[in-house]
């Protein structure tokens, strides 16, 4: 690609830089821009600096948050005892979306995978067993995506976790192998969510 510019080459470098985005794509946003009254662009260039300054990781449930201790683990109309482990945020707000669960979160911020490197130390999971073992929690609902990593990441808590007096449950899988949690559409997630099954019988049916 040829510019005239090179402020116009490095906005579309940059721009391009996002998942997603091509050369072309970010051409034509950064085009879009220089079209748009000068504020525009400096409401977007602030509002993209200050969430990556301010923003938190809740200190409880590793969830995406503006104050230390989310607004879900600090509800007091949320069931404390009853905690759905999740890979990242996007599956929080999916859940969260269904309307259907009123527990709260644990946000383990990926899965196991050792092609890409990622093993479980890089997750959120001794704090997970922590709050297990403390003795607050009743049910632990495995709400991963059903796919290999997936299933090695809750097998992986629940060896850790089976000797407690926890429960463990597993969403059902009307979701079929292989979606990604932040696909399903809300009523079949939120239907999986009630209509859950205890962990040991998911290992089975695997
Ligand atoms: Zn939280």
């Amino acid at each position: 690609m040829d510019f005239s510019s090179k402020l116009l080459e490095n906005a579309v470098n940059e721009m391009s830089q996002l998942p997603g985005i091509g050369k072309r794509t970010a051409l034509r946003l950064v085009l879009h821009l220089l079209k748009q009254p000068k504020e525009h662009t400096e409401f977007l260039a602030n509002a993209l600096q200050k969430m990556r300054e301010d923003i938190k990781f809740c200190k409880s449930c590793h969830n995406i948050s503006d104050v230390d201790i989310c607004e879900i683990c600090v509800n007091p109309n949320r069931n404390h005892h009853i905690i759905c482990v999740v890979e990242d945020i996007r599956d929080v707000m999916a859940i969260e979306n269904t309307g259907q669960f009123r527990g709260i979160y644990h946000v383990l911020g990926g899965k196991i995978s050792p092609i890409d490197g990622i093993g479980p130390s890089q997750l959120n999971i001794t704090s997970l067993v922590e709050k297990v073992k403390s003795g607050n929690v009743q049910e632990i609902i495995f709400a991963l995506s059903s796919t290999m990593e997936g299933d090695t990441t809750n097998f992986y808590i629940y060896k850790q976790i089976k000797d407690t007096n926890v429960i463990t449950s597993s969403i059902a899988r009307g979701i079929s192998v292989g979606d990604e949690l932040e696909y399903a559409d809300e009523v079949t997630l939120g239907r999986s969510i009630i209509n859950r099954i205890p962990f040991e019988n998911s290992i089975k049916n695997n």
